[in-house]
């Protein structure tokens, strides 16, 4: 029997995440291999939260605190917000969908950045709502110009990365005030600032901000990326509380499991763990920058933890190479960078082996 399902569901790709080591190492036979592909902290998790989860397994038999009544306490009160307008998820990437499912309907449209993380356009397909794609300006920055000019009636959301996966570009305050000033009323807009905690540029606009002031912004954080909790599973959305309770109207009773609420709370804590990420992602990016440079290769200025390399052959292959060293990257073909390899940082020896085994695979003088 088939199966009758929308044709917007049938024409979506499924996601596609960056390869497990577990797998490599199955695949290839190979043992001590490295994950740069996926954006995690090279750290491992935030010692904080583990403990925390330690002592919180006893009561696992438990449903979780549906309300998330902790974390949203200190989350509230770290950002200066009112707990009413955080929305917990199973990671960001399920705030996302739940925007996407409140805001949404069959023939609406969300514009996006093109190419940007791919959950939006996934999210907004899957509720037979139109994505329509805005591509970047050749400085691969977002062109918000050009999002603002793409804006319909039909248009309900817009998603903006920042700093943009996978290009690592950002856009300034003035940037945004700007477009938020020019939107028309009835457009949410999204920024996603899964990597805001690695920024440097001063001007780097914040999502909070514009929503104390009044704008109609919803703001996505993640404990994935810079407390390295990426398999706990737990992000968040600080959005008007009228949203947010259109929200909880649908999404699950439970959503934030126990250990992800009990670690993410701690983590909060962890401010000590928070300045050695950011310190080691800065250090590392300034070697590898320099490492790759000196190889003949154009790495693009990036404001997060991972950046994109020109490695000027077919992206696949280079990535097929790699894995066979060892080293786990990302291929941008799909993203539409055929030449394009995306890495984040790693610890200090997982950056050199892989400028060692980029260098043996493109066959090129590694760094002197
Ligand atoms: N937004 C961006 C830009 C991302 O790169 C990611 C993770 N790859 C996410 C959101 C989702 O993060 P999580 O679901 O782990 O919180």
């Amino acid at each position: 029997m088939d199966f009758i399902v929308p044709d917007y569901i049938q024409s979506i790709e499924p996601y596609e995440p960056g390869k497990p080591i577990e797998e490599l190492e199955r695949d290839y036979g190979i043992q001590d291999s490295i994950k740069l592909a996926s954006n995690e902290n090279p750290l491992g998790p935030s010692p904080k939260a583990l403990l925390a989860i330690k002592s919180i397994m006893k009561d696992l038999h438990r449903y979780p605190d549906g309300g998330g009544y902790k974390l949203l306490d200190k989350l509230a009160a770290n950002l200066a917000v009112s707990p009413e307008t955080i929305i917990l998820g199973n990671g960001s990437d399920e705030v996302i969908g739940l925007l996407s499912r409140t805001l949404l309907a069959p023939g609406d449209e969300a514009i996006m950045p093109q190419p940007s993380f791919l959950m939006y356009d996934i999210t907004v397909r899957g509720v037979g709502a139109e994505a329509i794609k805005v591509p970047l300006k050749t400085d691969m920055t977002l062109d918000l110009e050009a999002i603002l000019g793409r804006v319909s009636q039909r248009t309900r959301i817009i998603f903006l990365c920042n700093p943009n996966n996978p290009t690592g570009t950002v856009f300034s305050s003035s940037d945004l005030t700007i477009f938020l000033k020019e939107l028309p009323s009835g457009v949410t807009v999204v920024i996603d600032e899964a990597y805001i905690e690695f920024v440097r540029d001063p001007n780097c606009a914040h999502g909070l901000e514009f929503f104390k002031s009044g704008f109609p912004v919803v703001t996505l954080r993640t404990f994935s990326k810079i407390y390295g909790l990426a398999g706990l599973r737990i992000g968040y959305g600080v959005m008007p509380s009228r949203l947010a309770n259109l929200i909880h109207r649908i999404r699950q009773p439970f959503n934030a499991g126990t250990l992800a609420q009990v670690g993410a709370t701690a983590a909060l804590d962890d401010e000590e763990f928070l300045i050695k990420t950011v310190t080691l992602v800065h250090s590392g990016l300034d070697y590898l920058f320099e490492a790759i440079g000196k190889m003949g290769l154009h790495c693009f200025p990036t404001q997060a933890n991972f950046f994109l390399i020109d490695v000027q052959e077919d992206a696949d292959a280079v990535f097929e190479g790699m894995l066979a060293e060892g080293v786990i990257v990302r291929s941008m073909r799909s993203y539409g960078y055929p030449h394009y390899i995306r890495i984040n940082v790693g610890l200090p020896h997982e950056n050199e082996r892989f400028v060692a085994a980029l260098a043996k695979v493109l066959n090129l003088n590694g760094p002197i």
